[in-house]
């Protein structure tokens, strides 16, 4: 077997690359409808975007060994039933009478400002499906979400295995490791694991570290080059070597979106277990975060590693809580605290605190 074909199972799963040019295209469908109404669209940004909505669009057109599209066709098939040029798309139309149709308004909206990282986050939606309402659901979900936060790369058999367990495929949750994140060393390819967040760090000529995120790089997961191998730039130690041949990276957008809110969510854990707390992660198949019981008490946290307060307050207001939710920010963005209280009316049902906020709260309560 060659090293191509042991990553054949990591190869982008076809209804993975439809589910991304059905929201690419439509993105493109919605600014190309309103490219003269709005002022933030310029005709390079409409282009680019008709040029990403074509080129996701020909990658699952060639599953099916159909040929792609030029630009100007795809715009010509926006008011065709999708199914009809996106093999097993379904068959609703982008566009009608020059308008965005209301559904496809819905998934440019839900694509949000990065497609392809929301789309690929939604298979954990597919595994709560899957996992139904049995009564071992909610353990198998816990351990499954547990895997992916503490493994942003792993072994692809362990990968497989944990994919199989909630019905996915492997290449549904994991990829090869990115090229950027490759070196050679002794004539095999290799990549450093954040030791933060374990995903793949990019490696430059003169520098390793983990590229997309902040909270890591702040926690010192930067390095400089040396004939010795690493040395660290900050806190935190430089990891070992892992040889690329046999393990895989998460997708990116549920590398994003589940382990690095996750590793706030564990490390939340870990800090309340150690007061002697009993903790819960993603009871019910994920209602909330973390359920927390100490001496007769009970709080249900959502931890939330949002950028923007406005849009975190307006989700929140739009979705009232049922129950007293406490919605936990990373110590990191605690002066978010002050303006979500702010922001929120207390009515809702939420109360907020930074982590280490949370943790002496819950130690007082003792
Ligand atoms: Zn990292």
């Amino acid at each position: 077997m060659t090293a191509d074909d042991s990553n054949a199972p990591l190869r982008a799963a076809a209804a993975l690359d439809r589910e991304k040019a059905l929201a690419f295209t439509a993105v493109a469908a919605v600014n190309w409808c309103e490219r003269r109404q709005r002022d933030d669209l310029d005709g390079v940004a409409v282009l680019r975007s008709l040029m990403t909505a074509a080129a996701w669009t020909a990658r699952a057109r060639a599953h099916h060994s159909q040929p792609a599209f030029a630009v100007h066709e795809l715009i010509d098939l926006f008011d065709e039933p999708v199914g009809d040029w996106l093999p097993t798309g379904p068959r609703m139309v982008l566009v009608e009478d020059g308008e965005a149709t209301p559904l496809c308004e819905e998934m440019a909206a839900e694509a949000g400002a990065a497609p392809s990282m929301e789309v690929e986050q939604r298979v954990l939606l597919r595994a709560m499906d899957h996992l139904g309402v049995g009564t071992d659901a909610p353990a198998k979900y816990t351990a499954f979400r547990r895997f992916l936060v503490e493994h942003a790369s792993a072994r692809q058999v362990e990968a497989a295995r944990i994919a199989r367990s909630v019905g996915l495929d492997l290449a549904e949750l994991y990829q090869e490791v990115s090229s950027h994140a490759v070196t050679a060393v002794d004539g095999k390819d290799c990549f450093y694991p954040c030791p933060r967040c374990r995903w793949p760090m990019k490696v430059t000529e003169t520098r390793v570290r983990c590229a997309s995120s902040s909270p890591c790089r702040q926690a010192g997961a930067t390095f400089a080059r040396t004939d010795d191998g690493l040395l660290a730039l900050g806190k935190l130690a430089a990891p070992d070597l892992v040889p690329v041949a046999g393990w895989a990276a998460l997708r990116q957008g549920v590398w994003r979106y589940t382990t690095l809110p996750g590793l706030e969510e564990l490390d939340l854990e870990r800090r309340l277990v150690k007061l002697g707390a009993d903790v819960e992660l993603w009871p019910f198949i994920d209602r909330y975060d973390l359920d927390v019981r100490l001496g007769g008490q009970h709080w249900r946290v959502d931890v939330k590693d949002h950028a923007s307060v406005p849009r975190l307050a307006r989700h929140l207001a739009d979705k009232p809580a049922s129950e007293s939710i406490w919605i936990v920010v990373p110590d990191h963005k605690r002066d978010q605290v002050a303006m979500l209280r702010s922001l929120v009316p207390a009515e809702l049902g939420y109360r907020f605190a930074s982590s280490s906020e949370f943790v002496r709260l819950v130690e007082v309560a003792l």
